[in-house]
This record gives C-alpha cells, sequence and structure tokens, in this order.
C-alpha cells in the first residue's frame, strides 16, 4: 500500500510516501520568512504553503521512486493549527483524491505526533498499548494515555503555555532567533545549571508553564541592571537552568503519571522531544526506574509528513476514509 501525506498545520510543508510501515521518502520545506518576524505570522505561513506544497509532493514522489498512479490513499493534516495552513493542505489532498480516485485520509496532527512511534524506522523497539506518551510540542504539553492507534486519552495537559513556547519565549528574552528551542539545547550543553528558578505547582497530571517564563523574565532583568553584560557573559549557564527546570518538571509529572497508572511504558513526542536533556533523562529512566521509554527519531520529533503517513497507514487498515466534505479543524482534540 502506497499512500501519500501532507503536513501543513504550521510554519512547515511536508510530504511523505511510506509504503505499509515504511517511510519511503519525508520532504520538509521550512520556512524561513517568519525568523525575522520572532514567530510564525499566519498569512505568510499560508501563502508559503502554497508556493512550497507543489515541488513538495513532486519531490516525495520522485524519492520514492513512484508516480502518482501507484497511490492508495491520500493523507492530509486535518488539524489542529492555523486553518490557513491546514486549508492549503486540505484542499490539495481533497483535489487528488478526487482525481486519482483513491480514498482520502483526514489525520489529527497530535495523533500523529504520537503514532511516529510506529513508524519502521523510528526506534529499535516498538511501544504496546497501553502506553503513556508525553507530547510536548510547539502548541501542547500533555500526558496522554494510548489505549489504541486512536483510543487516546488526556490525563493532564498544560493550563497556559505549551513548553515549546516557554522555549521560545526565554529564547527571545535572551536575545536568540526564533525558534529558540533548539538554540537554548545547544547552549545549555556547555553550561552548567547554577540559577534555580521556582517550578510551578499545578495540580494532577496538569503543566503550566507561564509562571516559569515571567520568573526567568524578572530574574534576567534585574541582573542585568547590575550588570549590562550578564546574559553575553552567562548564557551558557542561564540555558543549561532553564533547561534543567523545564527537563525536572516534565520528569516529575511523568514520574507521578506511571506512579498512579502503574503503565510504565513511557514514550515522548513532539518537537520539544528533540530536547536533549529530556532525551538523557528518559534514557536514564529505563535503568532508574524499570520504565521502557520511547524516544523517537529527530526527523520524526518536529512537524514532518511521516508521521502523518503512518497514522494515514493505519486508518487505511481500518478502513476508515473520509469523504470530500471533511474540513480542516485548528481545534482538535488528540482524543477526538
Ligand atoms: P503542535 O504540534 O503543538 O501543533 P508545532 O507543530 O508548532 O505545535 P512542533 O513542530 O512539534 O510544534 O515543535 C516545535 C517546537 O519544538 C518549537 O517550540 C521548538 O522551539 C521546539 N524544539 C525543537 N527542538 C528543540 C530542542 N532541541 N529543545 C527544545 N525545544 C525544541
Ligand atoms: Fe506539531
Amino acid at each position: 500500500t502506497y499512500i501519500l501525506a501532507i503536513e501543513s498545520s504550521c510554519d512547515d510543508t511536508s510530504a511523505s510516501v511510506i509504503c505499509n510501515e515504511q517511510i519511503l521518502s519525508n520532504i520538509v520545506a521550512n520556512q524561513e520568512i517568519h525568523s525575522k518576524y520572532g514567530g510564525v505570522v499566519p498569512e505568510l505561513a499560508s501563502r508559503a504553503h502554497q508556493q512550497n506544497i507543489v515541488p513538495v509532493v513532486h519531490a516525495a514522489l520522485k524519492e520514492a521512486n513512484i508516480t502518482k498512479e501507484n497511490l492508495n490513499a491520500i493523507a492530509f493534516t486535518q488539524g489542529p493549527g492555523l486553518m490557513g495552513s491546514l486549508l492549503v493542505g486540505a484542499s490539495f489532498a481533497k483535489s487528488m483524491a478526487l482525481a486519482l480516485n483513491v480514498p482520502l485520509l483526514a489525520i489529527n496532527h497530535m495523533q500523529a505526533h504520537i503514532l511516529a512511534h510506529f513508524i519502521d524506522d523510528a526506534s529499535d523497539k516498538k511501544p504496546t498499548f497501553p502506553f503513556l506518551c508525553l507530547t510536548i510540542s510547539g502548541g501542547h504539553t500533555q500526558i496522554v494515555k494510548v489505549n489504541n492507534y486512536f483510543d487516546m486519552e488526556i490525563l493532564g495537559e498544560t493550563i497556559d503555555d505549551a513548553v515549546g513556547e516557554a522555549y521560545d519565549k526565554t529564547a527571545k528574552i535572551l536575545g536568540l532567533p526564533y525558534p529558540g528551542g533548539p538554540l537554548i539545547d545547544k547552549h545549555a550543553q556547555t553550561g552548567n545549571p547554577v540559577f534555580t528558578f521556582t517550578k510551578p505547582k499545578v495540580k494532577e497530571h496538569h503543566f503550566s508553564f507561564s509562571g516559569l517564563k515571567t520568573a526567568i523574565l524578572y530574574f534576567i532583568q534585574k541582573q542585568v541592571k547590575e550588570n549590562p553584560n550578564f546574559i553575553q557573559e552567562n548564557l551558557n549557564d542561564i540555558c543549561a537552568s532553564v533547561q534543567n527546570t523545564i527537563a525536572e518538571i516534565l520528569m516529575d509529572k511523568l514520574k507521578k503519571a506511571v506512579k498512579e497508572t502503574g503503565i510504565k511504558q513511557v514514550a515522548i513526542a513532539g518537537g520539544v522531544s528533540a530536547n536533549s536533556e529530556i532525551r538523557k533523562r528518559l534514557t536514564n529512566a529505563q535503568t532508574h526506574f524499570g520504565w521502557s521509554c520511547y524516544i523517537p527519531k529527530f526527523e520524526y520529533t518536529t512537524d514532518n509528513a511521516a508521521m502523518i503517513a503512518i497514522t494515514a497507514y493505519q486508518k487505511y487498515k481500518l478502513g476508515l476514509y473520509n469523504n470530500q466534505s471533511v474540513t480542516a479543524n485548528p481545534r482538535l482534540k488528540v482524543n477526538s
């Protein structure tokens, strides 16, 4: 079975061809344009998707070494995401499915971040149901109980900012370009976590990151008043401290969820799961706490169409096709 999948939920245009569980191509066109605005500009994102989508799809078919006549289904990201961005992928996929007369599959982006673990080469072992997934991305921070491919429960989630936002906003405070998450991670490598920030107290399995961002802002403002070069002189240590605090917050909540559910299979997903500190702590949790941990390959962490393709393959096997009346849904939840 050959499926073409298209991902256009935010600022990356991506297309992938999958053959059963095996990814044949996964092309991602990043939109450089947003970096000079310090964040994603929705209008510019949808315009860039319109420019990128045809060449990206061509490249995906070419790399997979097939033609569009070989395709058995077309999949696209239905949501969540930016309406204007989602519409580009949705309309393209719908017309292509209609023209080729093949099934259409509307895919949930948050389920796809999690189901990326089922890609053939995602990791050396696959999770079995039920497992817990800590989904950490630009727009979400959730602990999800994954009962089956399309049966997921949110145990807890952020009540304000997502962890990716906390990374990006902190980076902005430090004068680093957007998206700053990967840069904080990079600087943290050569720093020490010498500064401490208060961890928020949030009930049950929920998270909060807006208070942390404010605490970091006030701390930096205070230090800069005393020493205008504080950031430049301490950048690596500041980054290591922020990274350490965030990793502790995430691990504390994961430990609690494992304890309460008794499920020791733990996966991470989403853009922030590329973070070296959280990957390290999860690896260590296997020996320290006896968990089985699933850490996805880097290319399947941030937005990519391969994760849409594997999710589409599971839906295709179940015959869960969509008809032409399906529409983009910017607010789609992981449990819908
Ligand atoms: P969502 O999936 O919630 O709709 P999104 O698709 O915009 O949001 P992703 O592409 O999954 O988000 O992740 C992007 C986020 O990941 C950005 O906030 C980015 O800074 C962050 N990120 C990427 N790599 C790292 C890293 N190594 N360390 C920390 N954060 C990172
Ligand atoms: Fe995403």
